[in-house]
């Protein structure tokens, strides 16, 4: 089993542990979460502040879950605040909670073409951003692009690789403005991944035909 080398931003554990990202970017951080256990035990550290700043706010709110947290306790069973590894298991089914929104396993899945060999499938989120499943053939190039805004993008299976680094299975690529990439997936294995985008992307120069077909992204 591989290692995972690029992981969330604080910014984005931080948003997700109080509940400010748009549904879109928490489904790929809380997949990524229940893929990666440095994540998780950050994220638990996130969530221990929080509730540490509300008991100083001297407010008598209890975040969500807490009463039956401290009834799990009284009962002599502690509960499960964050779902466990499933890395291991997932060449039929999707990591949780994306399985939840695919509804089907991988090899079942309902794949779009977009163009250039690439397939998509746009998952049902609410909110301004958006999340798909991307299929990128082994030794594929998604176009060369940039981004007006946050691109979050969680490898599943096989890799690929762009100017910055190599992205392997559980790696998250954080995308911004100051970033322009061409992501090819690697030879071998089909690479699939969870791109989630709050504005489309940026085709600098010429543009080729099957790069409009990504404008919506
Ligand atoms: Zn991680
Ligand atoms: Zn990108």
């Amino acid at each position: 089993m591989n290692e995972i080398k690029h992981h969330l931003t604080d910014a984005l554990l931080m948003g997700y542990s109080a509940g400010n990202l748009p549904e879109a970017f928490s489904l790929v951080v809380a997949t990524h979460i229940s893929m990666c256990d440095e994540c998780r035990s950050r994220m638990a550290s996130f969530d221990a502040v929080g509730g540490e700043l509300l008991m100083d706010a001297g407010t008598s709110e209890m975040r969500e879950g807490s009463l039956d947290a401290v009834m799990a306790i009284i009962a002599g069973a502690a509960p499960d605040p964050l779902p466990s590894p499933t890395r291991r298991n997932f060449n039929r089914t999707f990591p949780e909670p994306l399985q939840s929104y695919v509804n089907c396993d991988i090899g079942d899945v309902k794949w779009r073409k977009i163009g250039g060999g690439v397939s998509q499938l746009v998952l049902s989120t609410s909110g301004k951003a958006t999340v798909r499943l991307l299929h990128i053939p082994g030794g594929v190039a998604v176009p060369d692009h940039g981004h007006r805004g946050t691109e979050l993008t969680l490898v599943l299976q096989g890799a690929f690789s762009d100017e910055t680094d190599r992205f392997n299975v559980g790696d998250i690529e954080v995308a911004n403005e100051d970033l322009d990439h061409q992501p090819v997936a690697e030879l071998g294995v089909d690479c699939i991944c969870l791109a989630a985008t709050d504005a489309p992307l940026k085709f600098s120069g010429f543009v080729p035909r099957i790069a409009q077909k990504f404008v919506g992204i």
